[in-house]
């Protein structure tokens, strides 16, 4: 299947009468507009008449001790199983992450469906064809439903690798436009509410924006009230992924009283219309996390009042072209975003930082420094937080951070390469 823009492209066009041409001419200018911008233009001339074949698409698992355990409604873990892809297309490689968890606990995706997945259905969609872009990806997998981790880790790969190809930042392609991004950080349930004073000392001291701790009944009004005690002022939030009903509305009521920034998914995974209830009875901004999966679900969870923030999570929504649509919903409707995070390794946490620099991502996202989470990050340089808690964003090709291929290999325990027309 080969995509329909290249048939206008390079020598095809040449032999053909003028007027077809001129036509195809303005169809790329006209393409080239919507989709880049004149910036790359003027970056890059010439860049749209290339396109991509990819060749091949690898699969492998890595397993990567985390330095602290973290733990949230749904459980603790101490480790991660994190799947990476990479694609080589025209001689250049891309990477990407997916951001599925060792559990069906976040969604309903996790890494023994997100395998499978990739191997019969999207590595050969992708390989069908030559594609223009990372932002045909989404319309290529368009037929296989949901497994939107699955397919953000590959068009994420591809976007990376066309970057690279184009010799241009990532962020850039991306159309970001910030030079650097705020960082806050999430901070598990701990032992104690002691251990976790103890955990919000070393981040603040450390520079980080934003505080956010996970709750659930048990461990929030309670914790709150001793962190409020110890710091009255904090730029704080909370994440109840989806602990409460609303049954428990006069519970949450009680949140108010702690001036956060907001409540994270309070209320069910798949649930936006009664977020939209509760939010009418809460000072505090409910923020949706879990329940947008795509920017109709943000359109209409605006339109209804159910949020007033969203947090976008590029693998939850299905990679970059989707999450840079729910970017621009947020953004008419004058609501900001944040970039979330899934326990990312350094290539997941590059690809978060390059889509934190559009421009209405204007909370802190949890894109936190590397060694937060790693003894050793799988990417160079690692990932790192200024004292003034903002991460400096690189002008280097692709994502700016080199995947150190040796320690991948280190940490893999198992690996598939599909290639084109074997798939
Ligand atoms: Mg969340």
């Amino acid at each position: 299947m080969l995509a329909p823009r290249s048939s206008l492209q390079g020598p095809h066009v040449r032999g053909k009468s003028f007027t077809t041409r001129a036509i195809s001419r303005l169809l790329l200018a006209i393409s080239s507009f919507y989709t880049c911008g004149s910036r790359l233009t003027k970056d890059n001339p010439g860049h749209h008449l290339e396109t991509m074949k990819i060749e091949s698409v690898t699969l492998r698992e890595i397993q990567m001790p985390l330095v602290h355990f973290f733990e949230t409604s749904f459980g603790r873990i101490y480790s991660r199983r994190i799947l990476l892809v990479s694609v080589e297309a025209d001689g250049v490689r891309g990477w990407g992450e997916c951001v599925a968890g060792e559990d069906p606990y976040y969604s309903p995706e996790w890494t023994e469906t997100a395998w499978p997945t990739i191997k019969h259905y999207l590595a050969p969609l992708l390989m069908q064809g030559e594609l223009d872009a990372g932002r045909d990806c989404a319309a290529r997998f368009a037929r296989v439903r949901g497994h939107r981790m699955s397919k953000a880790a590959l068009e994420n790969a591809v976007w990376d690798a066309e970057a690279r190809q184009k010799q241009i930042p990532l962020w850039k392609l991306l159309g970001g436009t910030r030079r650097e991004i705020a960082c806050g950080v999430s901070i598990g349930i701990q032992d104690s509410p002691e251990q976790l004073l103890g955990k919000i000392e070393t981040e603040l001291a450390a520079g980080y924006r934003r505080i956010k701790i996970k709750v659930k009944p048990g461990w929030d009004l309670n914790v709150l009230e001793t962190i409020r005690a110890r710091w009255a002022d904090i730029v704080l939030s909370v994440d109840a992924n989806s602990a409460y009903t609303l049954d428990e509305i006069e519970h949450l009521r009680k949140f108010d009283a702690f001036n956060l920034l907001m409540i994270e998914q309070p209320l069910w995974n798949d649930e936006i219309y009664l977020h939209s209830r509760l939010q009418k009875s809460l000072r505090t901004a409910i923020c949706l996390d879990e329940s947008i999966l795509n920017a109709r679900d943000a359109d209409f969870a605006l339109e209804i009042g159910a949020c007033k923030i969203i947090n976008v999570k590029v693998g939850r929504v299905g990679g970059f072209s989707e999450a840079k649509k729910v970017h621009d919903v947020t953004a008419r409707h004058k609501i900001p975003v944040w970039c979330g995070g899934m326990l990312e390794s350094g290539i997941g946490r590059a690809h978060n930082i390059a889509l934190s620099t559009l421009e209405n991502f204007r909370l802190p996202g949890d894109v936190s420094a590397s060694k937060r989470y790693w003894k050793e990050d799988i990417i160079d340089p690692e990932v790192e937080v200024r004292a003034d808690g903002m991460i400096a964003i690189s002008d280097a090709p692709g994502t700016g951070y080199h995947v150190r291929e040796d320690l991948v290999k280190k940490f893999t325990v198992r690996e598939e390469t599909f290639r084109a027309g074997k798939a």
